[in-house]
Parts: C-alpha cells; sequence; structure tokens
C-alpha cells in the first residue's frame, strides 16, 4: 500500500535539546520505546557517486512486544516516497509515515491497533549525499568521485530508515547497485552479482552481517584500488583463513603494503588475548580520500583517513608509528566495540578506552620500538588537564542531548578511560585481568555489554570483589584527577606512608564537592641501588599505611607510572626523588616531570624552581622524557617573561637543546633508532618555532624551500625535505619566503592528490605571518580546493603564530556561518578551542564569550566545547597572575649564558 510522499529535513534537536525523554506529544527523542525493536534488514541502495542524491528500499522486520498501532524509527533529511507494512501472516496492513518536524524521529501509523507480533515495514526512499562528512556522503577528487559512509554515532538514519540506536543488533543484508565501472564493498563478502541489461550498473548482494547495530554499517563505492593480501591464517582461536585487503583512491596502491603487512600480526594478537576468533568474514582497511574522524571501526571495513593508512618510502618515521596504532586500535574495536556492544551513548567509554588500552598492549608486544607505554603516558598527562577543568565530563557522563553525544569522543573517554582500565589491570595483575575481559566478552559475544556487566566481571576475576567495583566505579561516576598527598616517616627502622586523597585543581580553582576516590597507589621505594614496590588503596580522604622493609632512601608514589592520580611529595622527599631519577624507568621520569609541573599550575612549584628541573630531564634518551617541559617553558616564555628576560631565556634553553640536535644532525640517519628520530623532530620544531632560533630556521628554511622548487625553479618536490623535519621547514620556508614561497606551497598542495603532502603543505599556508598572506590563507581554508577533513590543519597552524591571533579572530566573527557549516558534527564542539591558543586573559576570555556564546547553540556541543575553552583561558590568566615575575627574573639573571 502507497501512503503520502514525505520530506524529512532539518538536523537540530534530535534529543530533544537537553531532555532525554519523550515530549509532550510522545515523540521519542531520547531513547525509543523498549516495546517494539528491529529483527533484520535488508538494505537495497542505488549509490552513484557522479549524482546529488541515492535512492533506496529498506524491508525491516521489527518485533512487536505488545499491541500497537504505530511504530517508532528514525530517519533524517529523506524522501520516503512509499512505505508498506505487512502483518506475521504476510497480508499488507495499510499504513502511513509521518514526520514530526525535524526530530530525525520517523512515526509508521498503522490503520489499526495490531496484536502482538512480527510485522514488515518497507521504505521507498532517496536522500541526498551528505555535506558534512556523515552518513552517506560523496568526496570528489579531480574527476573522480567516491560515495563513502561515516555513521557512528547517530548518522544512520540519514542513510536509511532505522533503529538508530546501539542496543539493537540485528543481522543486516545489504546489496548495492552501482556503475559497472566502480568497485563496491561493505561489511561482509560479497555472495553475488548482477549486470543490468544496459550492462550499465551491477547490483552486489553481500553476505548477511552478523548482528550489528546501525552505526557500525558501512560501504563505500567508487573508483577504488583494491590491494590483496593473503589471507591471515587459522590459529589456535579461529579455525578458518581470514580473507585481507587494503583498499584506497585511485593511484594509491602501492602505498597500501604496509598497513596490509602489519595487520595479521594485529589480529592474531587481540585472538590470542581475547580468546575469541575475529569475528566477520573478512577484513577490509580502506582510506578514504575525505573522512571525519581519524578512522571508523565498521564491522570487517574499517575506514581510514587515507593519510592515516597509505605509506611510502616519503613518509615520516612518526607517520609510521601512527598508522600502526590507528589500526592496532581500530582492529581492536573489532571485539570491543563490534563483537560486544555498548546498548546506550553513556557507556561509550568503554569501546573508546578498551580500544585504546588494546591499542598500547598490541603495540607494546609487536612493535616494543614504539615505546607504548611512554605514548600513552603522554595522552594521559593530556587527558589530566582537561580533567582539571570543572567544566570537564565524567567518563560514564549521562547522556541528555546530541552534543553529549558528540562530545563524549574526548579524551576522557579514550585517555582516561583506557588509563582506568590499566590502572586496575597493574592492581590486580595482568593474568587475573585477561580472565575477567575474556568472560566479559565470552558472555557478551555478538551482544551488548555496559559498565556495570564489565565491572562486575572484572571485580569476579579479581577476587577482590566488592572493593574492587567500588574503588573502579569511583573514577568513571565523578570526574576530576585525584591529588595523592604522601609523607613518609620513619622511625625505629619502621615507615609508615600517609596517603591522603583531594581532587587536583589548578591554581585558584575552588570546588565545593569533596569527591572521595578508590585509588591503587602502587609506591616504589628505593634503597641502596634497589627499589620494590608495595600497592595500596587509599580509600579514606586521609590513610596510613606500614611499608614492608627498612626506611627507603627515596620513593615514588606511582610505580610504573600506571596510575590516575598525581602525587604530592614535600619538598624534600620530591629533591631525593630527582636525585635518583636516572635510575627510574623512563615513564617514571615522566612522572616526575608532571608532579613538578602540576605542582606549578598549582601555583606550589616556582618558575624558577621549573625551569631547574630541565637540565636533567632534557638529557634523557626518550624523547617524551627529553622534552616533558617545554610545553611550560613555552608557557612562562609567552606569559610571565616580558621582552627583556626571553632573549636570556631563550639563549639558556637554546644551549640546552641546540647540542643535542646538532648530535642528531638534520637528517635521519639509516637504521638510527625511532627515539633519535622523534627526539630530532621535536627539538627542531622546538627550536625553530618557539625560540625562532635563527641557526635552527636557516637550516629548515632551506629544506623547505628545496621542497618547493624555490631557489632552483623546478617543481616542488617535498622528498628534498627530510621525511620527519618536513611539516616544520615548510613552515620556515613559507614564514620566511613570502609571496613567492606561498604561491610554491599553493602550487604544490593544489597539484598534490596524496593528503599526507597536503597537510603539511595546508600547515605551511596556515603559518605565514605575514598580513596579506595570512588573510588569504584564511579564505583559501573555506574554498573547495581544501577538503573539509584537511581544514583544520591550516587554521591550527594560524592560530599558533601570535601574530595571527588578532586577525583570525577578526576573520572568524565575519566568517563563522561558513566556517561552522564545513564542520562535521562531532568537531563543532571544539571550534572555540581551535581559535584559542595564546588566550589567557580575562579579557580575552570576555570578548570570546561576548561572540561565542550566543552562537553556541548552533554549534553542536558548543556549550560544553565553549565552557571548557573560556574555562582554560580564565585558569591560564589566574596562574599568570600569580607566577612570581621578580623571582623568574632573578632566575634568567642568575642563569644567563655567560
Ligand atoms: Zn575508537
Amino acid at each position: 500500500m502507497r501512503t503520502s510522499i514525505l520530506i524529512l529535513s532539518g538536523m537540530s534537536c534530535l534529543f530533544a535539546c537537553g531532555a532525554a525523554v519523550a515530549k509532550d506529544d510522545g515523540v521519542p527523542t531520547g531513547k525509543l520505546p523498549a516495546e517494539v525493536a528491529p529483527l533484520h534488514y535488508a538494505l537495497q541502495l542505488t549509490i552513484d557517486p557522479r549524482r546529488d542524491r541515492f535512492d533506496g528500499e529498506a524491508r525491516i522486520r521489527v518485533k512487536l512486544a505488545k499491541p500497537s498501532d504505530h511504530v517508532w524509527l528514525h530517519a533524517q533529511q529523506m524522501n520516503v516516497r512509499a512505505v508498506r507494512a505487512k502483518d506475521a501472516a504476510g497480508a499488507a496492513v495499510e499504513a502511513k509515515a509521518v514526520t514530526h518536524g525535524d526530530t530525525g524521529v520517523l512515526e509508521v501509523r498503522f490503520a489499526h491497533r495490531l496484536p502482538a507480533q512480527d510485522v514488515e515495514l518497507e521504505f521507498d526512499y532517496d536522500a541526498p549525499f551528505n555535506g558534512q562528512l556523515e552518513g552517506v556522503y560523496k568526496v570528489k577528487v579531480g574527476d573522480d568521485a567516491y560515495a563513502v559512509t561515516q555513521m557512528e554515532p547517530v548518522s544512520a538514519r540519514l542513510a536509511f530508515p532505522g533503529f538508530d540506536e546501539p542496543r539493537f543488533k540485528v543481522p543486516f543484508d545489504l546489496a548495492l547497485t552501482v556503475p559497472v565501472q566502480d568497485v563496491a564493498v561493505a561489511n561482509t563478502r560479497p555472495v553475488r552479482e548482477e549486470k543490468s541489461a544496459d550492462a550499465k550498473w551491477k547490483t552486489i548482494a553481500y553476505a548477511t552481517t552478523p548482528p550489528l547495530p546501525t552505526y557500525l554499517v558501512a560501504f563505500a563505492v567508487g573508483p577504488w584500488d583494491v590491494a590483496e593480501a593473503a589471507p591471515i591464517p587459522p590459529n589456535a582461536v579461529r579455525k578458518t583463513a581470514l580473507p585481507l585487503r587494503a583498499i584506497g583512491p585511485r593511484g594509491s596502491k602501492d602505498k597500501l603494503a604496509w598497513a596490509l603487512e602489519v595487520a595479521p600480526a594485529i589480529v592474531a594478537f587481540y585472538e590470542d588475548y581475547t580468546a575469541q576468533p575475529y569475528p566477520f568474514d573478512k577484513l577490509d582497511l580502506l582510506g578514504a580520500p575525505d573522512f571525519s574522524a581519524g578512522a571508523m571501526e565498521n564491522a570487517g571495513l574499517i575506514i581510514y583517513r587515507d593519510a592515516y593508512l597509505l605509506t611510502d618510502a616519503q613518509s615520516a618515521a612518526d607517520h609510521y608509528r601512527s598508522v600502526f596504532n590507528i589500526e592496532a586500535h581500530e582492529i581492536a574495536h573489532q571485539w570491543y566495540g563490534d563483537l560486544v556492544t555498548v546498548p546506550w551513548w553513556d557507556d561509550i567509554w568503554l569501546n573508546e578506552a578498551y580500544a585504546t588500552w588494546g591499542q598500547a598492549k598490541a603495540t607494546s608486544a609487536l612493535k616494543p620500538e614504539y615505546h607504548a607505554d611512554l605514548e600513552a603516558l603522554e595522552s594521559r598527562l593530556y587527558a589530566m588537564a582537561n580533567d582539571s577543568l570543572l567544566s570537564t565530563r565524567k567518563v560514564r557522563q549521562p547522556i541528555l542531548g546530541r552534543g553529549d553525544i558528540e562530545t563524549a569522543f574526548d579524551s576522557i573517554t579514550y585517555q582516561k578511560g583506557a588509563a582506568v582500565l590499566a590502572m586496575f589491570e597493574r592492581w590486580v595483575g595482568d593474568e587475573r585481568f585477561r580472565k575477567g575481559m575474556r568472560a566479559y566478552l565470552a558472555r557478551r559475544a555478538f551482544g551488548s555489554g555496559s559498565s556495570d556487566d564489565l565491572i562486575e566481571t572484572l571485580a569476579e576475576a579479581s577476587g577482590k570483589g566488592e572493593t574492587f567495583a567500588k574503588a573502579m566505579r569511583s573514577f568513571l561516576d565523578q570526574p576530576g584527577v585525584p591529588l595523592v598527598r604522601s609523607e613518609l616517616a620513619c622511625e625505629a627502622g619502621k615507615a609508615t606512608l600517609t596517603l591522603a586523597q583531594s581532587r587536583y585543581l589548578p591554581y585558584q580553582v575552588m570546588s565545593k564537592d569533596a569527591p572521595r576516590w578508590g585509588v591503587p597507589v602502587c609506591t616504589r621505594f628505593g634503597r641502596g641501588g634497589r627499589s620494590d614496590t608495595q600497592c595500596f588503596l587509599l580509600e579514606q580522604p586521609e590513610q596510613r599505611f606500614d611499608v614492608a622493609g627498612a626506611c627507603p632512601d627515596w620513593y615514588l608514589p606511582n610505580a610504573d607510572a600506571r596510575g590516575y592520580y598525581r602525587f604530592d611529595l614535600a619538598a624534600t622527599d620530591l629533591a631525593r626523588l630527582g636525585g635518583a631519577i636516572a635510575t627510574l624507568s623512563a615513564p617514571e621520569q615522566l612522572v616526575y616531570a608532571d608532579a613538578i609541573d602540576s605542582g606549578f599550575r598549582r601555583g606550589s612549584v616556582s618558575a624558577g624552581a621549573l625551569l631547574d628541573a630541565m637540565p636533567a630531564l632534557a638529557a634523557a634518551q626518550m624523547p617524551q622524557v627529553a622534552t616533558a617541559l617545554l610545553g611550560r617553558y613555552e608557557w612562562i616564555r609567552a606569559h610571565v617573561a616580558d621582552a627583556a628576560m626571553r632573549p636570556a631565556l631563550d639563549a639558556w634553553v637554546t644551549r640546552l637543546y641546540a647540542p643535542r640536535l646538532a648530535r642528531l644532525g638534520w637528517h635521519r640517519k639509516d637504521g638510527e633508532p625511532g627515539t633519535d628520530t622523534a627526539l630530532r623532530t621535536r627539538i627542531a620544531e622546538f627550536l625553530a618555532m618557539v625560540v625562532r632560533d635563527p641557526a635552527t630556521r636557516a637550516e629548515l628554511g632551506r629544506q623547505g624551500r628545496a621542497a618547493l622548487g624555490l631557489d632552483s625553479g623546478s617543481k616542488a618536490d617535498l622528498s628534498r625535505a627530510d621525511a620527519d623535519l618536513r611539516v616544520t621547514a615548510l613552515k620556515v620556508a613559507v614564514q620566511d619566503g613570502g609571496q613567492a614561497a606561498f604561491d610554491a606551497a599553493q602550487a604544490a598542495f593544489e597539484a598534490s592528490r596524496d593528503t599526507t603532502e597536503r597537510y603539511a603543505l595546508l600547515a605551511a599556508l596556515g603559518a605565514t605571518r605575514d598580513t596579506a598572506l595570512g588573510a588569504r590563507a584564511r579564505d583559501y581554508g573555506l574554498s573547495a580546493a581544501v577538503q573539509i577533513g584537511e581544514m583544520g590543519r591550516l587554521y591550527e597552524a594560524q592560530a599558533d603564530e601570535p601574530e595571527n591571533r588578532a586577525a583570525l579572530w577578526q576573520w572568524l566573527t565575519q566568517h563563522f556561518e561558513a566556517y561552522r557549516k564545513r564542520l562535521p558534527p562531532f568537531a563543532q564542539a571544539w571550534l572555540p578551542k581551535t581559535f584559542a591558543p595564546g588566550r589567557c586573559s580575562a579579557a580575552e576570555a570576555d570578548e570570546m564569550s561576548a561572540y561565542l556564546a550566543p552562537r553556541a547553540k548552533e554549534l553542536i556541543g558548543g556549550d560544553r566545547g565553549l565552557g571548557q575553552t573560556l574555562e582554560g583561558i580564565r585558569q591560564c590568566s589566574a596562574l599568570r597572575e600569580h607566577v612570581d615575575r621578580k623571582e623568574l627574573a632573578e632566575w634568567v639573571a642568575g642563569n644567563a649564558v655567560k
């Protein structure tokens, strides 16, 4: 039966703008009612990426658990041409589709009340390819056109009518009709292919998927290159070989080899850890020429930004590391997220924390030279900075609107979540933790599991029961970083440790809450040349513990740096710890540096004391440790030092780091350790961009000019610059090279199809400090030449240069709407942050607030993004007011390079 023709459009207030409950008229804008659930989808889509719209037919088998005269589901920006319904006996039921404004909720209304039974709903529809990289969207590259999908979190409703919530996991049968010359891929293997009578189209039917939520459905159509690898061989966990392919834009085939090469070991690693075979019938890794996130873990078809999948001989060492990490993250999701899915978005941390934690585990095992532990720790410290805002999210944050869903993909979800898993793993031991993880996956395979399910299973495996559960929940259900104050007392050879907890808050930040955590404080005690560790569970505001063994010479209240907390030691104990720094592991050295930095941010460590700690760290081998306090140096230089102090400060820091850079040289050597390469990149960038050291800039400028072909008059060839220094070299060349360099970089950008090269060139264009060229760069970022996923590179580089900030802000106020419109949904909340670097006064916070506060509601999650940004600026301002300039001036005078 055919019913009315409807146009569904608009896209605001998906979740009732702040209410998870149904509105008065009964439209379920939060969760759909529990009485109706999908059982199976059959989707037939006709996709030609050269067109502006696509067509679809969706047949959904639905279970009515109670008698009903209607069904609620999701559909958005979609023209539903017809809806038909059949009852359990196969008889047609008169039905019509009714939209409810722009809620994204669709009602199928039956002519009469149906008894509880299974019914079939069938929709004919067409819809536009999306313009913000969500749902089904298209990307043009030269004359080529590609269609790509991104459904998470709530964009499947742009692609097909359905029950667009993660708790509904059911099988999908997908068929795609596409132009005969295009390649089409989906979640599962193709099982049938037919050509149309005119031989212009082909229809490919794919194998029925295992139960999936709508957000993991994926497909892609276009002139893709496909690189097929040997199937991943069976093993003790998986009985059959697993087909493996990598797919990229036309012409990229050779650049897919490395991603393919590393995949089998990653898959086997998780199979071994989880004791569950890879859950789907093949693994495709697809690099899309434009994509909103880094990558997406669609079941059996992982979609990446192509830059994060492709590699070649010109790639930076750091680029290989990122490709590996992202691949390890997305493959981890095939178990954590895909095999077992969270029932609702308030538990999304489970997916992301697992994948982040699992990725570090896999990387540590398979690529120890990447030092995944240090990388994870650096990310954790970044998350702790966010978690020190009063406006931060909890890991398990209630979902009250779409903004809560889109902003849930932040460092609290990923890095804090992963850190909490790692901390409790350290506390209960790897074996018991793995036992719990295996039990959880086995019990819930192809279904759903919540935080409570996981905590219960882990608590059981840990042997600590409710003590474990309570402690773990304390990190998920309240925001903030614990600050553990620690005091050691020794009497008659017996040592006791008094630990007290409070929330870590930066200088002058006050909170009325007095949160209490269950913190496993694992502590390293050093005696002579040896050390051992002991773990204490700090549950009370203050507790005293006996220390086993003799009184230690020094101690570190975060052994192995696995704890998600900061610590505060008496000055003498901190000094003793500093004296033992060489005996600490690199991650422990990094938490020692953080203790100094976080003390500075609390106002309890002076600028001079912080600078005094730098030389010992600067000598460290690991790049993360050697550069640990450079960010704070930059802050002190920008916000505390005056023009008179800066030259002396810069000379001091240059003398600390330039000799190391000189020893490392200006080019990666054959077979050099990755840590040397990374250190070279970090120091060169710091000296060139922060200190603006003339010698460093001269060398990088030479490399950048050569890459742009400026002095030779030849075409640009970025391989002429060192792969690991290229981004900074191009920035310096454009900053110092005037219009000729800017034009050359722009021409090279437009000629390049390599996304990584394009990112570097865009950053160089953005980094110009010239007034007129800066204006050109800002407008260029909104032009069709720059893809949506690339834009950020340009504006972030602009904002990094103090000379550009006023003009950039002016520009934003004139182009806000055009800029906002191009941002994908989950980038919108963070718009204020992009334009905030360097702002550190109440006046600058007020200026930003006056303009953006009235516009925040136009940005999905804008209130949260703006709130956090403003709070960050105000914290910066308070600290700046507090830091003793006289003490710094004296320090500078006392440490002047002679
Ligand atoms: Zn993820």
